[in-house]
């Protein structure tokens, strides 16, 4: 199983010494407060740790360079309390390598109006301190969040919440390591990338392992372990046998099981979070993984199909991104498969040959075993299931030879209007935004693969932002789309990251 860190951010409040140390004394205070209503809030899902007010260049250095080292810190929020001189700050931000968060508050909601002196001016002037504090950083051109907003109003807390989650992905990007067994698929050109430049961009370790050292892992696997596991898929699921023998179907499920086991132990054992496999290169395996992918992915694996390492480092940094939710509503890989082109009806049906998380799922969950119609195994034996409505966000990274680009779309997920009977596999299905049209048309514009990271719990925001601060291109198609406007996006972007 896979474990998340403890991560904290931490809040520095930048001011000077010009207005004496009964000045001072308000502004740690005020911070200190500040902090503690952020922590109460249960709005955040990280601890936020009040450092000392930062007023001089040598103490701006030494806290972002603590900052850089200490492993449990995720980031840094920084405030303007008074007006804080900003090349005090450029050493500081020059050294430091973690993600940024300007919130541009301040303590008092209201004016004063009663009581408001120039005393009161000069201690609560975040709207010019912050001021200088953002120029320096533009100036210097990093990369940062800025959230702007009274402290309390849950709305800014919310966004606090969102960066987070984004600045955990950006952080924990750098510990992903996506395990191959199998090449990419002969052929395939949207699939393939550079793993040199992703290790050098989002940190990520793409290391090749031969297909037959992890089956012999699953040979490993007793028999006692295995039928524990089946068991315990047969209590949580509904068995669907449609005509198969019982003895020989569980057979087949047998055969996940013992994959689950092997795989996951042969992961931890090498110490990688994500894992790529080929229906045609399946070595002494006797079935495609399908149930025991997606049981892998419901615990947290990244997973791509056909060799798609991209695909499963995106689903587990989204994983990652998501650990902390309550409820979550679900993140997995996809595959946009079949239209639905009626009129007032339009959309894509998402689905895989096996691999979906069930973590997307809504309502029961089932087991069937079918013939694969691809390769030369076993019928392998999958989970079934329809995925949740409500909007979601679908993302492809892709290589452009010279570059990446992140492309996200903002997708609705709905019900189809039938059931599929005859379909032997998990379900989603989806109208891209702003329209099945425009949507469908600056995805290709954009060069988007039909594989993509999606999730009902993050939004586009926090994968742009991601994308921004591994310094790659993001690309939206949403509402605001209009294809005249998003090629010139695509041309800007042609320039800026050449
Ligand atoms: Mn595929």
């Amino acid at each position: 199983m896979l474990k998340q860190k403890k991560y904290e951010f931490w809040f520095c409040t930048g001011s000077q010494d010009l207005y004496g140390e009964e000045c001072l004394n308000k502004v740690a205070a005020h911070s200190r407060k500040i902090v503690e209503e952020l922590n109460k809030s249960g709005i955040l899902p990280y601890e936020v740790v009040w450092k000392p007010t930062l007023i001089t260049n040598e103490l701006i250095r030494k806290t972002f360079n603590e900052a850089n080292l200490d492993e449990k810190c995720a980031g840094v929020i920084t405030w303007m309390h008074t007006f804080s001189p900003a090349k005090s700050w450029i050493l500081g931000l020059q050294e430091y390598r973690k993600p940024l968060l300007h919130l541009h508050t301040q303590f008092n909601e209201e004016i004063p109006y009663d009581s408001i002196d120039m005393d009161f001016m000069n201690e609560n002037q975040s709207a010019h301190g912050d001021r200088e504090y953002g120029h320096i950083v533009s100036r210097m051109r990093i990369e940062r969040k800025v959230v702007v907003g009274h402290f309390a109003d849950p709305i800014v807390i919310g966004k606090i919440a969102s960066w987070m989650r984004t600045a955990v992905g950006i952080i924990e990007s750098s510990h992903i390591r996506v395990m191959r067994i199998a090449d990419n698929m002969r052929n395939v050109a949207v699939t393939e990338g550079d793993k040199v430049e992703a290790q050098i961009k989002f940190g990520w370790e793409i290391d090749a392992y031969p297909v037959n050292e992890i089956t012999e892992s699953v040979d490993a696997v007793s028999a006692s372990d295995v039928n524990a596991l089946v068991d315990e898929y047969y209590d949580k699921y509904e068995i669907l046998l449609e005509g198969r023998d019982p003895e020989e179907f569980k057979k087949h499920v047998s055969v996940q099981a013992q994959i689950e086991i092997g795989f996951e132990r042969f992961l931890e054992e090498k110490n990688y979070q994500a894992i790529v496999t080929h229906f045609g290169d399946l070595g002494g395996l006797k079935q495609l993984p399908g149930l025991a992918i997606q049981r892998l992915m419901e615990k947290g694996y990244g997973f791509g199909a056909e060799g798609d390492w991209k695909v499963a480092a995106m689903v587990r940094l989204m994983k990652i991104m998501t650990a902390d939710i309550k409820n979550p509503k679900g993140t997995s890989m996809l595959e946009d498969y079949t239209y639905n082109l009626v009129k007032g009806k339009e959309g894509i049906l998402q689905a895989h040959m096996l691999e979906i998380c069930p973590t997307i799922a809504d309502g029961p969950i089932s087991i069937k075993c079918q013939p694969l119609s691809m390769g030369d195994r076993e019928d392998p034996a999958r989970l079934v299931f329809t995925s949740k409505e409500g909007p979601g966000v679908a993302v492809s990274l892709i290589d452009l030879g010279n570059r990446f680009r992140l492309i996200i779309n903002d997708v609705d997920c709905k019900k189809v209007e039938k059931p599929m009977p005859k379909l032997p596999v998990a379900t989603n299905f989806w109208t891209p935004q702003p329209d099945m049209y425009t949507g469908a048309e600056a995805w290709i514009l954009a060069g988007g693969a039909h594989h993509t990271a999606f999730s009902y719990d993050l939004s586009a925001e926090q994968m742009g932002d991601w994308a921004n601060a591994m310094g790659i291109e993001a690309v939206y198609i949403d509402k605001d789309t209009k294809i005249r406007d998003f090629k010139k996006d695509l041309m800007l972007g042609e320039i800026f990251y050449k």
